[in-house]
């Protein structure tokens, strides 16, 4: 415990939801638990924390946010392990990385008293909905948005952070179909492609919906000025298997710095699978399927945890990935592992794991 949970005021819901949801289905972002934590930064610090019953916010018209979009996010995920114990996977990983959104977004930033108090306050009262069955999880969304109601185009000096949760099953029922986006593009650099703020999922929904009329689940984006380097896809980075190598294209300021991407990463090194960050061209990946040193190609991310792609489409041709026979798949191997450590049935031998 990190805070003094003194200063949280508790006001419980009278009527709890949890009898009107299905446990056994799932859909993702759809049911919310019973309370949320919320916390607003005024006078250059951050007061009134509370969990309170997840209700609707009374918002200003002239509220800063919804005209400039001062607003980022994170995602996250909770479990229990055999003894009913709620554990979070590598919560300060997602408090630097929203903090490193909201400078950038010139946004108030978190301390870890605010951010992992409450979280613990929340996911205490609500750990009844913390799901167990294999596959579900807790998803967190801690969040800010600005509060000012002015409209000048200038930093907000107020705002609001808060936090939900939703049980959810898994995210793709089937390996989703990809397509190599070469006209949009997600980031620039100098941009804002390695901040996980609303601006950028508003900006890919056209373009990805454009891949979906075709056929498409998701897009993988290429970098902006050639199109000819892998960049990332939807809410997830991008894995590949290729001559039995990990590669991934390395990070810069047009990526999110996943936090499931490095969990991959230090997994497959601590497995001594070679791993490589750098550069990962189109090129080298469609052609590593037509010779067939490619053998794996998946998303990375807390939603999906990992996801292999069953087919990349590429200038109006589709390349199939084939399915890899049991126990050979590298991505079903690290997924399995981590999946073990978050939910404390193998020993967290990282340093991961954050026991509520
Ligand atoms: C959140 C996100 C990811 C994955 O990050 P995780 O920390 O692994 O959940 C990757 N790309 C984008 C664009 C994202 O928004």
């Amino acid at each position: 415990m990190t805070t003094d949970v003194m200063q949280i005021e508790f006001r419980q819901t009278e009527y709890s939801r949890i009898q009107e949801v299905d446990f056994n289905n799932l859909p993702f972002g759809k049911h919310f638990s019973d309370h949320m934590f919320v916390a607003d930064f005024m006078d250059g610090q951050w007061v009134n924390q509370q969990v309170v019953p997840f209700d609707n916010f009374t918002l200003s018209p002239a509220l800063s946010s919804l005209h400039y979009g001062q607003s980022i996010f994170e995602g996250m995920k909770a479990y229990k392990n055999d003894a009913g114990e709620v554990l979070m996977f590598r919560p300060l990983d997602n408090l630097n990385r929203m903090n490193e959104s909201a400078r950038r977004m010139c946004m108030a930033t978190l301390s870890e008293d605010v951010f992992i108090g409450g979280l613990e306050a929340l996911l205490r009262i609500d750990a009844d909905w913390v799901p167990t069955a294999p596959g579900s999880s807790l998803y967190i969304r801690p969040y800010m948005f600005a509060t000012d109601v002015f409209l000048g185009v200038s930093p907000s000096k107020s705002y609001r952070f808060c936090i939900f949760t939703c049980p959810v099953g898994t995210y793709y029922t089937k390996p989703p179909k990809v397509k190599v986006e070469t006209e949009y593009i997600r980031a620039a650099e100098g941009g804002v492609g390695y901040a996980k703020c609303a601006g950028n999922y508003a900006g890919s929904m056209y373009p990805t919906m454009l891949a979906q009329q075709a056929g498409y689940d998701q897009l993988l984006w290429t970098d902006a000025k050639e199109h000819k380097y892998f960049e990332e896809s939807g809410t997830m980075n991008v894995m590949f298997v290729i001559d039995g190598k990990l590669v991934t294209p390395a990070l810069s300021d047009t990526t999110l710095k996943g936090i499931t991407r490095d969990s991959i990463l230090q997994i497959a090194r601590s497995m001594n699978i070679e791993v490589e960050e750098r550069r990962v061209s189109v090129e080298e990946v469609i052609g590593g399927i037509e010779s067939g040193q490619l053998t794996e190609a998946f998303g990375a991310g807390t939603a999906v945890m990992v996801s292999p792609f069953s087919v990349i489409g590429y200038q109006g041709k589709d390349y199939m990935l084939a399915e890899n026979p049991a126990g050979t798949s590298i991505a079903v191997r690290i997924k399995n592992y981590m999946t073990d450590i978050r939910t404390g049935k193998t020993d967290d031998v990282f340093g991961w794991v954050y026991k509520v």
